[in-house]
C-alpha cells in the first residue's frame, strides 16, 4: 500500500493560480469557438476537425483545472456515503456498459455517514471509477466497497485492469502525469486535493496485470449520543 496524500501548501497556491488562469482562458476560448463555427463553410473539413478537437482538449483541461479553485463555500454536511456512491455508479453506468464493465456495489445503505461537501466527494469517486473503467480496455468488474475501519470510513474502488508499476506509484497525483492518449493527468491531483481538504487519506494497492485498488479514508460524523457522552451536561 502506498499513502498518496502529502500535505502541501505550495500545491494549494499553485492550484489557485492554475484555476485562475483556466478561468481567464475560458472566455476568449468561447469567442474563438463561436467564430470558428461561423467560418465552418470556409475551412477545409479536415482542418475544421482538428481545430474543433484541439478546442475540446483545451476545454477539458481548463474544466479540470477550474476544480482546483477553492469552492465559493465548502458545504460540509452529513451525507450517507452509500447514497452518494449510488449516484456515482448511476452517472457512470452508460460509460461502463460501453466499455464492457460491470460496476458492483458492495455496501449496504446502513449509516455510512460522513461530513463532506457532497459535490466534491462525488467528483473524487467519479474520477476514481472513470480511471478504473479506463484501466480495463477489455472490460471487467469495478467493485465499490464501503466499510468502517476504526474511526474512519473506508471507500474502496477496485478494478481488474492493467495495474500501476511500483516505480510509477510516486507519480500519481502529480499534475499532468498521464499514460493515456486523451488523458489530462489532473483527475488524481484534484481528487487528492479534495480528500486532503476533508482531512482524509488516499491509499493505493496495485499489481501490474492484476488490477488496482484505490482506498479513500474519511473521518466519520460522530453520532450525537456519542458526542454528548464526551461533552458537558447542559443542565
Ligand atoms: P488521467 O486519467 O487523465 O490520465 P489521472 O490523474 O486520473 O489522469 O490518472 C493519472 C494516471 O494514473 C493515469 O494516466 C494512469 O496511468 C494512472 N492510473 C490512475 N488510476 C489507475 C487505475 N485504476 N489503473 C491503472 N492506472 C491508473
Ligand atoms: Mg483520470
Amino acid at each position: 500500500a502506498r499513502e498518496l496524500i502529502q500535505r502541501s501548501e505550495k500545491l494549494a497556491v499553485a492550484g489557485e493560480l492554475a484555476a485562475g488562469i483556466a478561468h481567464e482562458i475560458r472566455n476568449p476560448l468561447t469567442a474563438i469557438k463561436g467564430f470558428i463555427q461561423l467560418m465552418k463553410e470556409r475551412i477545409a473539413p479536415s482542418y475544421y476537425e482538428v481545430i474543433q478537437s484541439e478546442i475540446s482538449r483545451i476545454e477539458l483541461i481548463t474544466g479540470e483545472l477550474l476544480m482546483l479553485s477553492r469552492p465559493q463555500a465548502i458545504l460540509y454536511q452529513p451525507r450517507n456515503m452509500a447514497v452518494l456512491l449510488d449516484h456515482v455508479a448511476t452517472l457512470l453506468e452508460t460509460q461502463a456498459i460501453m466499455c464492457n464493465v460491470v460496476i458492483v456495489r458492495r455496501y449496504n445503505t446502513a449509516s455510512l455517514n460522513v461530513s463532506c461537501d457532497e459535490n466534491q466527494v462525488k467528483q473524487v469517486f467519479i474520477n476514481l471509477v472513470k480511471n478504473a473503467i479506463e484501466a480495463m480496455p477489455e472490460g471487467g468488474t469495478v467493485t465499490l466497497e464501503a466499510r468502517m475501519e476504526a474511526d474512519e470510513l473506508l471507500i474502496a474502488v477496485r478494478d481488474e485492469g492493467i495495474g500501476i508499476p511500483e516505480d510509477k506509484l510516486g507519480k500519481l497525483g502529480q499534475p499532468f502525469y498521464t499514460t493515456k492518449d486523451k488523458g489530462t493527468g489532473l483527475g488524481l491531483m484534484i481528487s487528492m486535493n479534495i480528500i486532503e481538504h476533508h482531512e482524509g487519506r488516499v491509499r493505493v494497492y496495485s499489481q501490474v496485470g492484476k488490477g488496482t485498488e484505490f482506498q479513500v479514508l474519511l473521518p466519520v460524523v460522530r453520532p450525537p449520543e456519542t458526542a454528548a457522552e464526551h461533552g458537558f451536561p447542559l443542565n
